[in-house]
């Protein structure tokens, strides 16, 4: 008899976990084939990124290596190229690359693809900003943010100074208001190495400046837990912009629409979180697309309108018969994956599947140093209890013992000695790729 083929495409959140799960539930059924593919061999712990750009943490001390934490699944380092859902057929090719595809079949497709960064309809901006979804990107703004420090420490003339030293986030959602948080304590500790910076004749001020687009922050969160960290982030420094919404962004400025009309902010750094657009691939599977650009569920995390189709985490549209739509967070999409894996497995056999009810109780950010929110199990908790409460349940997500003792560790260094400053000359920036894209048309 031939073997059940499960497929899972990406290897984020939803994807690992989904497979974790299936391994877990079916440890003894030989006839299951699950695979994997992902363009990356690594899972990216995200909520910690921001970390790494701050220095805290170690960059490969938040990614994992697929193939250690799925013991008996089958991982491919690939990229999803097309997807022929009539013929349960998937192309894959080594990632990055156009050569040869190899061709996968299955018999449940799991898609976990996640999101891409939306730029607004100003594709042009994409050479100018730099992102944080990934280890390079963290990498890459890390060692920029000291190479600002760096030149602003030469810098003679105040107003390119003053440009060198402010960063510019866009978008007060999880990421950004985390990155904002952690760009802010990085510096408030960073500045006492470069005096011409802290006080030099004509000292200007570390700017952290946090737009977003909406009358509120974190709009993934509780209200009230989102006010509190507003006048935390503004507490430590970051300016942080309401109903801004962002026009345009050069290689020296961010064009601002607001309340007042257009202004213009002169930055050297900008730095975009705002917003997910739909993955490509997912535009061929047949159904009614969302408007959000993610793939509409049933509350079994079936695709509506595909056979054999699952869709979890940020690709996802997950209303369940609410008004407003499962946040895509870390948390949502392991709880996602941990339930269309047993759903995929009781549908296998025939039998009833279990409803995803999403709870909104469990939220959490962390804010920058010593700060979070939290709620849980009923309870709203805020900065020291609520960090340590935010280390304690990430620490224990991320895969694998060794992995998580190296954060441990880092966090504990980080209590008594000052972050490293290395600045590597020559590191590959991403941006300078992407100016080739179309020009500005305005
Ligand atoms: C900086 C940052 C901080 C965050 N902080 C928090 C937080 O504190 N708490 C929280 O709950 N959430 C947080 N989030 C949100 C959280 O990271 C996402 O909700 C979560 O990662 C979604 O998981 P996913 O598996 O759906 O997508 P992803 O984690 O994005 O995974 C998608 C996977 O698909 C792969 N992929 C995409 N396209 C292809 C293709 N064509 N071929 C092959 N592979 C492909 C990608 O390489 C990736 O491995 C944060 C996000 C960021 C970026």
């Amino acid at each position: 008899m031939s073997k059940k083929r499960i497929l899972i495409l990406g290897g984020g959140f939803a994807g690992v976990y989904c497979a974790k799960e299936l391994e877990k539930l079916a440890r003894n059924d030989a006839g299951l084939q699950v695979s994997l593919v992902s363009r990356e061999n690594f899972f990216v712990f995200t909520p910690m990124l921001p970390q790494v750009v701050s220095g805290m943490i170690e960059s490969n001390h938040v990614v994992v290596p697929v193939r250690q934490i799925l013991k008996r699944t089958q991982f491919y380092e690939a990229d999803v190229r097309r997807l022929d859902v009539k013929n349960k057929k998937v192309a894959i090719g080594v990632a990055g690359e156009s050569g040869p595809e190899r061709v996968l079949e299955y018999d449940q497709l799991v898609v976990s693809l996640g999101g891409d960064t939306n730029f607004a309809k100003m594709p042009y901006i994409q050479g100018f900003v730099f992102t944080l979804k990934n280890l390079k990107d963290a990498l890459v703004l890390r060692n920029h943010v000291i190479d600002m420090l760096e030149r602003a420490d030469i810098e003679g003339d105040i107003e390119n100074r003053q440009k060198l030293l402010t960063f510019v986030v866009v978008g007060g959602g999880l990421s950004g208001a985390e990155t904002a948080g952690e760009l802010a304590s990085f510096f408030d500790e960073a500045v006492k190495y470069y005096p011409n910076v802290r006080n030099g004749l004509a000292a200007v001020p570390v700017r952290v400046v946090l737009l977003q687009s909406r009358d509120r922050i974190l709009p993934e969160l509780d209200l009230e837990l989102a006010d509190f960290t507003l006048n935390e982030l503004v507490k430590s420094g970051v300016e942080v912009r309401l109903n801004s919404r962002v026009v345009d962004v050069t290689a020296d400025h961010v064009e601002i629409m607001d309340g007042k009309g257009r202004t213009t902010l002169p930055a050297n750094t900008t730095i975009w979180t705002a917003g997910v657009s739909p993955n490509p691939v997912v535009f061929e599977i047949p159904g009614a697309m969302h408007e959000s650009g993610r793939l509409p569920v049933d509350s079994f995390l079936r695709v509506k309108g595909a056979d054999g189709i699952w869709a979890i985490g940020d690709c996802a549209y997950i209303a369940d018969g609410r008004s407003a739509p499962c946040p895509p967070t870390a948390q949502h999409a392991i709880r996602e994956a941990q339930v269309a894996a047993q759903n995929i497995l009781l549908s296998m056999q025939c039998k009833g599947m279990k409803r995803f009810d999403y709870d909104s109780n469990k939220q959490m950010a962390v804010i920058g140093e010593k700060k979070a929110i939290a709620r849980f199990a009923g309870f709203k908790l805020y900065g020291i209890a609520a960090w340590w409460l935010w280390r304690a349940v990430y620490l224990q997500k991320l895969p694998m013992l060794k992995k998580r003792l190296r954060v441990l560790f880092d966090w504990t260094i980080d209590m008594f000695f000052d972050r490293d400053l290395t600045h590597i000359r020559g590191l590959k920036d991403d941006r300078k790729v992407a100016r080739s894209l179309p020009a500005r048309t305005q």
